[in-house]
């Protein structure tokens, strides 16, 4: 048995909360702090220092030795330099232990090492971290020691973002102003923000790190590139929400106990689809923290695996065949005074404001659905979308019955008068309670659902940050507001002017209302007629970024610059180029030092027996010795043309110079080349003695953890 925790007493233990502040601050400068991260504004300079000085003391008390501007930047993981709180010794030889206000407010690493798309050139390196006040400082406890984390965002000497962080904070300021304008135009005067919500359930992986440290693809790749399918796949849909084996329960435990800690609200855990594969959902949280605490449970996920002799694979896809890894990002809008821009109510015929933001959604998504598919692209998740597990390509919206009976008498007649109602489970045993049906079932298979008072956008990748999803939401919805905020309050009819409003917007964009089995192909064919984008790879996606619509929507709302914009299509043709230029130099390792000599062991073993057999008993049949030593030999030389032939592609791919030119190539010549080489590959893994098999199977990852 684990020792028994209190988990009231040990959650937000290690973070810089306000109860903190509260304690550590003089009253003056905690109201300052707490006006400033309430309204979003700017940090008073001079109360940096005292709340510097607290923060140190309070990590100081707790065992710190360091602290780091914590930023991410476009490598998609986090970044962080640490330094010491020592200053340098005075005459008697001590040190004191320092951290000014300047500090904590601004940090300047060396930035040229970072991915900047050529915004930054060499010669003009600098780069800015400045304290994101609205996203509590943390303390971490690891191998490395006790270290205060300061969540930051990471700028160019010019103010051009270089992060995640700081585009979607400008998000967030357009998508409050603008909701707030949605909000006055129903007679609220008291909300004083709106803040974006967001809940990500991530999913991932976990193997055996003894066996994960013998396959090099998942080393250097963090996916495999070769395997056979075991005998055993996820048929038999047992691992989905099974009991929890001890060695994966012990692992979850840690991770909550330590997520727990630095204020993340771990809620939610169970097995997924496929065998070896898991979820963790927080409660949900304001977007910023939300993206934060989603990379801290992630780092946790990894960290805490290693403890555990396990390692933990983010990846999209690690195992061809079984499901992939995703991450819904459930989102919402809530003022500060608790109301939610996304509840229907029971009766969401009558609630005309509900029915304008939602108008106002379908709108948005439906215009810029090359955007929300951009920002679920990664180079993993090219292997999950569009493939019949998981979201399709096609940006389409799930709405329910309830909503979609709203729209349609909405539509045809012009007024909607009624709402279906959820009625009541029968569940038929005498003992069990009938339960309250909820109006809407779920669909699982639409990439943008209605789930009740919020969106799940299903289609971003489990490896990846959710911040620019969250950024294209917040961004494409305050324009859509704008837009009938600045019609709507000129009208001198306000009743009938938002009525036609609704109806006009909701006939414009219905198209993209769908509730079928979006895993068909009937829907490929049905959405093409529609005329909504099927965009099939990230290399295809990115174009979306630097459109004219997409220039015109972010440079409004004073999110991305068109350089900004130009910046991260090139960092991400380069991670594109980049990681499948590693994956196919990892297969060309494997191949050509690890497959090959393996099976020509087993050709020569063959041979040998065949010869041995043959001399001891002439007349003893050897034809199946002979068989598959004919079949091994065919498929032995396969590979070998299929190796040459990656070999010679990734070589001419590496010399090409322009980002773009540069992923396509990759896209189009060596992965197809890839999967070429593959091929052969597994199935001589199930020809081959295993004992002879260079590395774990697909069998002994994901069942034998
Ligand atoms: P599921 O989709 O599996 O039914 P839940 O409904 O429990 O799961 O929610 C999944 C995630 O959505 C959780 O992180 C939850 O906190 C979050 N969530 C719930 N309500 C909202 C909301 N109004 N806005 C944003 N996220 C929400
Ligand atoms: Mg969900």
């Amino acid at each position: 048995m684990s020792e028994l925790i209190n988990v009231a007493e040990i959650f937000g233990k290690n973070v810089f909360n306000e109860t903190v502040m509260r304690e550590y601050l003089p009253k003056g400068v905690f109201k300052k702090l707490k006006k400033t991260i309430e309204d979003g504004a700017e940090l008073d300079p001079s109360i940096a220092d005292v709340v510097a000085h607290a923060m140190k003391d309070w990590a100081i008390r707790h065992g710190a030795t360091h602290y780091t501007h914590w930023f991410q930047p476009l490598t998609g993981v986090t970044a962080e330099k640490h330094d010491s709180f020592i200053s340098a010794p005075n005459t008697e030889g001590k040190v004191i232990m320092e951290f000014s206000g300047k500090e904590l407010i601004k940090g300047e690493p060396d930035a040229s090492s970072f991915p900047s798309g050529g915004l930054r050139a060499t010669f003009e390196a600098r780069g800015y971290t400045a304290w994101d006040c609205t996203s509590p400082a943390f303390i971490r406890e690891d191998a490395l020691g006790v270290t205060l984390c300061i969540p930051t965002a990471f700028c160019s000497y010019r103010g051009e973002a270089l992060d995640q962080k700081t585009p979607l904070l400008r998000s967030m300021q357009a998508i409050d102003r603008q909701s707030l304008r949605i909000l006055r135009l129903f007679g609220n005067t008291t909300s004083k923000r709106v803040v974006p919500s967001v809940g990500p359930e991530q999913e991932y992986f976990l193997v055996d790190r003894a066996k994960y440290l013998q396959r090099k693809d998942l080393i250097y790749a963090g996916r495999t590139l070769f395997g056979a399918m075991p005998p055993k796949g996820q048929e038999l849909e047992d691992h989905y929400f099974g009991a929890i084996r001890e060695r994966i329960g012990a692992f979850m435990n840690e991770v909550n106990q330590e997520l727990w800690k630095v204020g993340v609200t771990a809620k939610t855990q169970h097995n997924e689809v496929a065998p070896a594969q898991h979820e963790l959902a927080p409660i949900y949280d304001e977007v910023n923290v939300a993206v934060d605490h989603n990379q801290m449970v992630m780092e946790t996920l990894k960290k805490v695996a290693g403890r555990h002799g396990m390692t933990c694979l983010l990846h999209e896809k690690p195992f061809a065949g079984v499901n992939g890894s995703g991450k819904h990002n459930n989102w919402s809008l809530i003022s500060d005074d608790g109301i939610n821009l996304l509840n229907p109510g029971d009766t969401p015929h009558e609630n005309i404001q509900f029915l304008l933001v939602l108008a106002c959604v379908l709108k948005a998504v439906d215009k810029h659905a090359d955007l929300l598919r951009e920002s679920a692209s990664d180079v993993g998740n090219d292997h999950r979308l569009g493939a019949n597990e998981a979201p399709p390509a096609i940006i389409s919206i799930f709405l329910g019955e309830q909503l979609e009976d709203v729209i349609n008498q909405l539509c045809s007649t012009g007024e909607a008068t009624h709402s279906k109602k959820g009625g009541k489970l029968l569940t038929g045993v005498a003992t069990l309670p009938d339960l309250d049906k909820d109006a809407t079932d779920r669909n699982r298979t639409s990439p943008f659902a209605f789930t009740g008072n919020k969106f799940e956008f299903r289609m971003v990748g489990s490896a990846d940050s959710i911040a620019p999803p969250n950024v294209v939401l917040n961004t494409i919805v305050a324009e859509a507001f704008k837009e009938v905020a600045d019609e709507l309050e000129k009208a001198e009819d306000f009743d009938t002017a938002v009525h036609d409003m609704i109806k006009g917007l909701l006939a414009e964009h219905r198209r993209i209302i769908f509730n079928g089995n979006g895993y068909s192909d009937a829907w490929v064919e049905e959405a093409e007629k529609r005329g909504l984008p099927n965009i099939r790879s990230m290399v295809d996606a990115i174009p979306a970024l630097t459109t004219d619509k997409a220039v015109k929507l972010y440079e409004e709302f004073g999110v991305f610059t068109r350089a900004e914009l130009e910046s991260r299509a090139e960092v991400e043709y380069e991670a594109y180029a980049k990681a499948i230029n590693i994956e196919a130099r990892t297969m060309i390792d494997m191949a050509g030092k690890q497959i090959i000599p393996a099976v020509i062991r087993y050709t020569t073993r063959l041979a040998e027996s065949l010869g041995t057999v043959k001399a001891a008993c002439p007349e003893a049949d050897t034809s199946v010795q002979a068989e598959l030593l004919v079949e091994t030999s065919a498929l032995l030389s396969d590979m070998k043309v299929a190796l040459a032939a990656l070999t010679d592609v990734t070589e001419e791919c590496l010399v090409v110079s322009d980002a773009c030119a540069c992923a396509h190539a990759y896209h189009d010549k060596v992965v197809p080349a890839m999967e070429a080489l593959r091929a052969p590959a597994d199935k001589l893994e199930m020809i081959v003695d295993k004992e002879l098999w260079p590395f774990p199977s697909y069998g002994d990852l994901i069942f034998e953890v």
